[in-house]
């Protein structure tokens, strides 16, 4: 018996060691995969994901209540309008029928808590359990309008608090509004009341500054918004819109962001083409809408009102665009000089597989 114990002993450790052999021999090969799929397209993939709709940007509004300094708002021509009950319906309808599980509800412009049936919006998606995540971006100058209990109870997962921390001089020098102490006030109700309902929602606060991070955090009342929020992050670099911004409509250490990444430009699709779609106010399709001002650019797939989701996401229209770019270098003008382009990496392309197994059975319903 106890030659029995020690030999199981030595089985035991030998099985271990064998585990953390292939453990580690994994992670390796995996990590090459990705390094080497990093820098040349990993086809196969692409391929699974022009078939797979996972996020959803609805932009149910394009109407903002600042102006910033920035951003193309400024420069938007089309018509200011709210998204009707029967495109956000369908809009979300689609893509539940399409296996999708994030919905960002926000679009390239304009504030959501804007639009007058944010909550009830909100609310239709909570309902369907296969929509696992509610995002949006707000300013929060709107907040007590729709109110913050309200809008922390509606079903949202995350909001992302877009401002310049508490300088007034800089929301007015950079937002250009004159709302300063309703943003304020909004944002440190938000933070209070969500601690008090148990912390439903993840809440993370941007800031758009000019001015050191050090600064901002030492500016009097800030101290407690970094207490209650999940996360504080900061960005000073920024997308100049096709040449809309210039540096000079920056201010302090704001910069505008180098034309950098051109390699992987010339190589890799932006990531952003394949698993979502925007939609925007009017119904129109696009496949990326982070730069979409005017819905008038060829990533333009359609519109919801007559065709659905899938149909435009996997339809040869935006397989052209996507082939197009990959084997031809025939980048859309649009993205030629977007600095918002963002190769498909290391974790991206981990979290892609992951979701892909996670999902691989539910999923491709109509595709
Ligand atoms: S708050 Fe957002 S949408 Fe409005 S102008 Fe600023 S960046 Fe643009
Ligand atoms: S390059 Fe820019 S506009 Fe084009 S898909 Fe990527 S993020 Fe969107």
């Amino acid at each position: 018996m106890f030659f029995g114990y020690h030999h199981q002993k030595e089985l035991n450790t030998g099985v271990f060691l064998e585990n953390m052999l292939n453990k580690i021999l994994f992670g390796l090969s995996t990590g090459l995969r990705e390094s080497y799929y990093s820098l040349f397209p990993d086809q196969g993939l692409l391929e699974k994901l022009e078939n797979q709709l996972f996020f959803l940007t609805v932009q149910t509004c394009n109407i903002c209540n600042a102006n910033c300094t920035f951003c193309g708002y400024q420069y938007m021509e089309q018509k200011k309008q709210i998204m009707t009950d029967d495109v956000f319906k369908k809009a979300v309808h689609d893509f539940l029928n399409a296996g999708g599980t994030r919905i960002l509800l926000s679009g390239a412009v304009g504030d959501p808590l804007m639009d007058p049936k944010i909550i009830e919006r909100i609310k239709l998606c909570r309902s369907y359990p296969g929509i696992k995540s509610i995002e949006m971006v707000t300013n929060c100058i709107n907040l007590d309008n729709v109110g913050v209990r309200s809008l922390l109870t509606s079903g949202m997962t995350e909001i992302y608090v877009s401002t310049t921390g508490f300088d007034q001089a800089m929301h007015q020098r950079i937002y250009r509004s004159n709302y300063y102490e309703k943003a304020k006030e909004n944002i440190l109700a938000i933070l209070r009341e969500n601690k008090a309902l148990g912390r439903p929602v993840k809440i993370i606060i941007c800031l758009r500054v000019d001015k050191p991070i050090n600064y901002i955090f030492n500016l009097p009342g800030f101290e407690e918004v970094r207490k209650l929020t999940d996360s504080v992050s900061y960005n000073y670099y920024f997308d100049d819109w096709s040449g809309r911004i210039k540096a000079a409509d920056l201010t302090g250490n704001m910069r505008l962001r180098p034309k950098s990444l051109l390699f992987f430009k010339n190589n890799n699709p932006c990531s952003l083409l394949y698993d979502r779609v925007a939609i925007l106010p009017n119904g129109d399709i696009s496949l990326c809408g982070c730069r979409e001002l005017n819905g008038d650019s060829e990533l333009i797939i359609g519109n919801i009102n007559r065709l659905s989701l899938t149909e435009a996401y996997c339809s040869m229209y935006s397989k052209q665009i996507r082939k197009k770019w990959l084997t031809n270098k025939i980048i859309p003008d649009i993205c030629r000089d977007c600095t918002n382009y963002s190769p498909r990496q290391f974790l991206m392309l981990s979290e892609n597989r992951r979701l892909f197994r996670d999902n691989g059975n539910k999923i491709n319903k109509n595709a």
